[in-house]
């Protein structure tokens, strides 16, 4: 049996929500572009598998702009008063599960040497209505081992399923108490309703894609989802980066960088932030604002040295923070293949051609590189270093 909810529905469900004070984040159309914006009428909701969002879901998690303190001077005493935390609820529908699956890789930086509760506390008290994606030609979840009906950091799905239905899987208690009431059960979604889901989806995307997607059954629901081709095995990448740390490739794809940072600010992973006074000598805030690794100024030295100079050496650094670093220190790939960073660059750049490239190179090494070796020399490494520890 499948749960199915009707677009009407949806929309009691969201009004019921906005009038019982909780904030309602969800696509918005904002001139010719879609951005997650808090919503106050249903009907402001885009609900269509085919949009990708400008922005990222990110900020309604971490800000791109928070207080952490305040402070004044009084008389010879310098006040601190804490910064309130996060204390109502959010419920952030039609959130590309790309996205949402950026969420738990997230909680694994801002809950570890240190716990940021801003960031936590936003964590607990939303929840997170996904919504099926229709691949375009920037998307590659599947070779960073996700899927556009993934579950990663959801608490509940909403799956087209024909005109004005949604079909919709609960993942979590959470997810579950926001549609309480509201859903029919009705048999399975037949093949034949999964093919018109796949047909109304590629209608609104024949503009962006399918010319790389194929579509093909996903075993885990039996139901047809269209796939992005796999672009690359993020494992090469990985183990090439292991051993070539300043490769040329980095050279020679980011002459055309203009080191805008936007690739950072709308990619769902990304979490560089700074912390500043703002305010005057006496009183003011210390605020956390996004940073980004493709600034010339992320890491300029009081002394006027600068260790990344120039764009090549700040792309090499977020190649190898994604796909290297990241992925040995928490067990994650810092990027969950939204496309964003490419979809929204203006030279169309991102993270993909240097990440296919890289593979490419692993493959065609003489000798070959094989996983398996690189399996073993690290085991050997490990035991080394075993050996040096204990003197
Ligand atoms: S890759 Fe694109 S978006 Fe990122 S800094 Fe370079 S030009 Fe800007
Ligand atoms: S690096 Fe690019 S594709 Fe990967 S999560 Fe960030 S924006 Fe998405």
């Amino acid at each position: 049996m499948s749960k199915v909810l009707t677009s009407g529905k949806l929309n009691e469900v969201i009004s019921f929500l906005i009038s019982g004070g909780k904030q309602v984040v969800a696509p918005v159309l904002s001139g010719d572009k879609y951005f997650y914006c808090a919503i106050s009428d249903s009907g402001e909701a885009v609900f269509d598998s085919a949009v990708k969002s400008s922005g990222s879901v990110k900020e309604f998690f971490f800000p791109r702009h928070e207080k952490i303190c305040g402070y004044c001077h009084e008389g010879k005493e310098l006040v601190v008063t804490d910064a309130e935390l996060f204390s109502g609820e959010q419920v952030i529908f039609g959130v590309r599960p790309c996205e949402a699956a950026s969420l738990p890789i997230l909680d694994k930086v801002f809950g570890w040497d240190f716990q940021d509760r801003f960031f936590q506390m936003r964590r607990e008290r939303t929840t997170v209505i996904t919504l099926a994606c229709e691949p375009d030609d920037f998307c590659f979840c599947t070779s960073v081992g996700l899927a556009p009906d993934m579950e990663l950091g959801a608490d509940a799905m909403l799956i087209p399923a024909g005109k004005d239905n949604f079909e919709v899987r609960i993942f979590t208690d959470k997810g579950s108490a926001i549609f309480d009431g509201n859903l029919s059960e009705t048999k399975s979604t037949s093949a034949s309703e999964t093919e018109s889901l796949a047909a109304t989806t590629a209608t609104t995307t024949a503009t962006t894609s399918t010319a790389t997607t194929a579509n093909v059954t996903d075993k885990t629901t039996d139901k047809a989802v269209n796939l992005p081709e796999s672009k690359f095995e993020a494992a090469y990448v990985q183990r090439y980066l292991t051993d070539n740390f300043a490769d040329e490739v980095f050279d020679r794809l980011s002459i055309r960088c203009l080191g805008c940072g936007v690739c950072t600010y709308v990619c769902p992973t990304c979490h560089c932030f700074d912390i500043v006074d703002e305010g005057g000598a006496f009183c003011g805030e210390r605020v956390k604002n996004w940073d980004s690794c493709q600034f010339a100024f992320f890491t300029h030295h009081a002394s006027g040295h600068n260790p990344r100079g120039n764009q090549s050496a700040r792309q090499r650094n977020r190649i190898q923070h994604k796909f290297r670093i990241y992925p040995e220190k928490f067990g994650h790939i810092l990027c969950t293949g939204c496309g964003n960073c490419a979809r929204q660059c203006s030279v169309t750049l991102g993270v993909l051609p240097y990440v296919e490239e890289l593979e490419k190179k692993a493959k065609a090494s003489n000798p070959p590189y094989s996983l398996h070796l690189f399996d073993r020399r690290a085991e050997i490494l490990d035991k080394k270093t075993k050996t040096i520890d204990k003197g």
